[in-house]
């Protein structure tokens, strides 16, 4: 034992600590009323909820919009805890008019980040703030099989710039494969085209892996998805399905949908570099521009 220190534990202790606190995760859906938003959601993380409630406290921002739900689980998987807060944005181009409709989204959004920066600022600092931050926003096209509206792609612009977006092909069961993979480069180079900055965000901190990882996923998205609340016997086991003109869709099959792709995206691969990307990417470029605001 000699000349040992033990910060080799270092990791150890940290994770300790982390996994007693346990995560925040918070996650916007935008998209038009019935592209599956709330489907989608519980068939990612509705197996392992262990508490939901339908409004955070009082004191919320949440609550001086009328248009804007907050739902909060706690998930829990061997022990890991990940408080999930779910925004709902309903109403999100529903209407005839549909003229800066995603002003309150975006506002919301900030309103997280002053929140935030707010507490911060206080001599007083609580330990730990509680984090309301939109570590990513699931951003729902409808599969028409023609394009992005030009609506999505004014929509997309503006919250590129505040928030990590993470674009999705909606009910994607409604297209065949091959119109879905038509569907997509034409979004890919929609995105291209208006130069719409999309999440995983290059790193020099990423190693070959994290960058091998994230290619990957560049090539996936937008990931075309299905969701399902109902589970049906295949091969004597249940799995989420659904039952559509072509059959039954069993929606973690990868050959069928990229559903498992997103959910492995959010919860193992990509759920840290969210979180991370989200404090030193898009909350620091909103506290620059507010700290200098001050000075002047
Ligand atoms: P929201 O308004 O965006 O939250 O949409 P919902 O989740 O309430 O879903 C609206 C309807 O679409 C429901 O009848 C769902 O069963 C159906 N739905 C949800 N996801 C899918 C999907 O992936 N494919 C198909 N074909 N229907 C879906």
């Amino acid at each position: 034992l000699n000349g040992y220190v033990g910060f080799e534990t270092i990791p150890h202790q940290i994770e300790k600590k982390l996994l007693k606190r346990g995560f925040q995760f918070n996650i916007i859906c935008v998209g038009q009323t019935g592209l599956g938003k709330t489907t989608l959601i519980n068939t990612i993380f509705a197996a392992h909820l262990i508490e939901s409630k339908g409004r955070l406290s009082p004191q919320d921002p949440v609550r001086q919009t009328t248009e804007i739900n907050v739902v909060s689980h706690i998930v829990e998987e061997n022990n890991v805890r990940l408080r999930l807060n779910i925004v709902d944005t309903p109403g999100y181009g529903d209407k005839v008019n549909n003229d800066r409709c995603w002003d309150p989204i975006i506002k919301y959004i900030k309103d997280q980040h002053s929140g935030y920066l707010r507490k911060e600022l206080t001599a007083q600092r609580e330990r730990y703030i509680q984090d309301t931050r939109i570590h990513c926003c699931l951003f729902f096209v409808q599969p028409s099989g023609h394009g992005l509206k030009q609506m999505d792609i004014v929509v997309l612009k503006r919250l590129s710039e505040v928030v990590n977006v993470v674009p999705v092909i909606a009910k994607s069961d409604c297209l065949t494969l091959e119109e879905r993979a038509a569907f997509k480069q034409r979004i890919k180079d929609e995105f291209a085209f208006h130069n719409i900055k999309m999440f995983p965000f290059d790193n020099d901190e990423h190693d070959e892996e994290e960058r091998a990882l994230n290619t990957q996923i560049k090539n996936i998205i937008p990931f075309a998805v299905v969701g399902s609340e109902k589970s049906m016997l295949v091969d004597g086991k249940p799995v989420r399905s659904r039952l559509n003109k072509w059959g039954v869709i069993n929606v973690e099959n990868e050959n069928h949908c990229e559903f498992v792709y997103l959910r492995n995206f959010l919860t193992q691969t990509h759920l840290q570099d969210l979180i991370e990307s989200t404090s030193q990417i898009h909350y620091e470029a909103f506290r620059a521009k507010q700290l200098l605001a001050l000075k002047e």
